[in-house]
């Protein structure tokens, strides 16, 4: 019982772990990466970053300045008029989101560059192209107080803008992100880093080192940062002192760097840089959880529900399963909250794949057991009956005999012989009440097998000369109509009851003057023993169920023979405890033949001994 329950109790945990495991699994999908990111943009648009006055402005390169200006042919004049109308406008830092890798007009880049040098705190890009840095030419190079990549780090899933990578290395040589650049000379400090995180002056930017070098989130602010048109630096140069001034195409037209944010906004990569370099600014920072904290509430929801289904059960299990579940939905929220990024997909499967795989096997365990009590119930009323039924005949042998007894004075040898039924009669009672305890122990599974050695001929021959008498009350012949050789291992009471079931069976459907035959066959291991009459038979469909308890086909109803239908269903028990198994054909009106199939070893010899009885 103890050993059982334990097993039950490690098939639910395993259940249990197969769906943690199943749900972890899930998510490290393309798919559970897909639904982490939608979920990151819909908490970003639940828990927007605090508005706070913006530290850095864009002065955008957009239509209206290409129209004037005669498009990107101009770039660098533009550049020129717009660098020295922001110089003058005195911001704290300008970063260039416009790559100046090639030469240009040589009295334009002349220009430029007296542009450039004329800007204080000049942070210039540079890109990742074939693999390799594409930096600023020397002439501009040499004006610029550093250089910073400006390589975009899109989701590679929906394109979407969430993070930037602080740090880029290609050919061992390493470039800080533009923001990044740009926020270490706004506030005049030194960058220092750790495997963790990268800081500048007091600002501990959480950016560990990852494959894709140092991943920051970006905070956008919803309402944008400021932009001004290239065109009209000079009427708004009040919004670019003291600010970090991030200078950029923005045209449609033109910007190659086109992106979306999480607020579902198409933003120009010069304004992403400006949303990297807020986010350090204002030090709102959001931070993933990595993988152990996720694995660890996965393993909580996990537990919670596979003790939910344990401990509780009917509607306040399910409504505590509901409060697991959701909880795993809420998590992320409450986390990001926080400024901690957790993935939804995985914990949340995990929360769902356990309560229900919890629930279903509490279900089943559950119905099982019902099922289990109530066949335990009817087996035991069958039980009952089957044993009032078999007992009547002998008690009422002993009962009429005893009474012939004590009423009359009969002769010496009558008395004799009523005294002899009375011994065998009760010595058939105690059989039976044997035989039905073993029978019933046998199927509870808590008795082994006597494994005596006996000879399959002694069974027959004993079982064939006990159904003898019933047999020539209806004048039926019996024969035994080849030898029986080799021997059974096993409970020789046992398999002479199954025999002898067969066989009063075989007397008891079969009308008067009919004929029942025994023969054995030798297959192998395999003994064959089987009892052929010439009764009432059987169709296909009775054949199915005669192994049943309580099941009597119509026809042997309708026979007028009086029966419990529990006869077979104790034989094929006893058969197939003895490793074998019991094969019926039949044919309704014309007979039925019934074989008990048993492993047997063949012995030296066995006298084959026929019984012909006709008549
Ligand atoms: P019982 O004989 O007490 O009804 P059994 O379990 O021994 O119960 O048999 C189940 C049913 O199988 C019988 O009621 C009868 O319908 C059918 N059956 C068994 N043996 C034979 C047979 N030799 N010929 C026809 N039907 C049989």
């Amino acid at each position: 019982m103890c050993e059982l329950a334990s097993k039950r109790n490690l098939a639910y945990i395993a259940v249990v772990a197969g769906c943690f495991a199943a749900g972890t699994l899930a998510g490290w999908t393309a798919l559970a990466a897909r639904v982490d990111h939608y979920a990151y943009d819909l908490m970003t648009q639940m828990t927007p970053a605090k508005n706070a006055a913006p530290q850095s402005a864009v002065v955008a390169i957009d239509e209206e300045t290409l129209r004037a200006r005669g498009g990107m042919r101009s770039i660098r004049p533009i550049l020129t008029e717009a660098l020295h109308q922001i110089a003058a406008a005195q911001p704290q830092a300008v970063a260039l989101d416009v790559l100046l890798a090639d030469k240009g007009d040589d009295a334009e880049d002349a220009r430029l560059e007296a542009a450039l040098r004329h800007t204080k705190n000049l942070i210039l890009p540079c890109d990742l192209v074939d693999g390799a840095w594409e930096d600023p030419i020397p002439r501009f190079a040499g004006a610029a107080a550093a250089v910073g990549h400006v390589h975009p780090e899109v989701d590679r899933y929906d394109g979407v803008s969430r993070e930037v990578s602080l740090e880029e290395t290609v050919n061992h040589q390493r470039r800080w992100a533009l923001a990044l650049e740009a926020f270490r000379i706004a506030r005049a400090q030194p960058i220092t880093e750790s495997p963790d995180d990268v800081s500048v002056g007091s600002t501990v930017i959480p950016a560990a080192r990852a494959d894709a070098g140092r991943p920051m989130l970006i905070r956008y602010l919803p309402s944008g940062v400021p932009t001004i048109s290239a065109l009209h630096v000079a009427e708004n140069a009040n919004l670019l002192r003291g600010k970090t001034v991030f200078l950029g195409v923005t045209a449609l037209s033109a910007a190659r760097d086109r992106l979306l944010n999480p607020y579902g906004q198409n933003v120009p990569g010069v304004e992403v840089h400006a949303h990297a370099f807020e986010t350090m600014a204002r030090g709102d920072f959001l931070q993933h959880s990595g993988d152990l904290a996720p694995l660890a509430l996965s393993i909580l929801f996990a537990t919670a529900a596979g003790l939910t289904f344990a401990l509780l059960s009917g509607y306040t299990a399910y409504a505590v399963a509901a409060v697991i579940i959701l909880t795993s939905l809420a998590a992320p929220i409450l986390f990001f909250r926080q400024g901690l990024v957790f993935p939804l997909f995985g914990p949340a499967a995990v929360a769902w794949l356990s309560t229900a795989g919890a629930a279903t096997y509490q279900h089943f365990f559950v119905r099982r057991q019902l099922r289990r009590s109530e066949s335990e119930k009817s087996r035991y009323q069958q039980a009952i009956h089957w044993a009032a039924h078999e007992m009547r005949t002998p008690l009422t042998a002993i009962q009429g005999s005893s009474e012939i007894m004590t009423n009359y004075s009969l002769p010496e040898a009558k008395q004799k012989q009523l005294s002899e039924m009375i011994n065998s009669e009760s010595k058939r009672l105690a059989r039976l009440i044997q035989t039905f305890l073993d029978v019933e122990r046998l199927a509870e599974g808590q008795m082994d097998l006597k494994r005596e050695v006996f000879e399959a001929a002694e069974i027959v021959g004993t079982c064939m000369q006990r159904v003898e008498p019933l047999a020539q009350r209806k004048r039926i012949t019996m024969s035994l109509d080849t030898a029986v050789e080799g021997t059974l291992t096993g409970d020789r009471e046992l398999m002479e009851y199954a025999l002898y079931n067969l066989l009063t069976n075989a007397v008891k459907y079969s009308p008067g003057e009919t004929h029942v035959a025994v023969f054995a066959e030798r297959n192998g291991q395999e003994l064959r023993v089987s009892v052929r009459d010439q009764g009432i038979g059987m169709d296909s469909k009775e054949i199915k169920n005669i192994f049943k308890k309580f099941y009597r086909t119509k026809r042997a109803e309708q026979s007028g023979e009086v029966g419990t239908g529990i006869g077979l269903s104790i034989v094929e028990q006893i058969v197939t405890h003895h490793g074998g198994r019991m094969e019926v054909t039949s044919e309704p009106g014309k007979g039925s033949c019934f074989t008990m199939v048993l492993k047997s070893a063949i012995v030296r010899s066995s006298v084959a001994e026929t019984i012909n009885r006709r008549g």
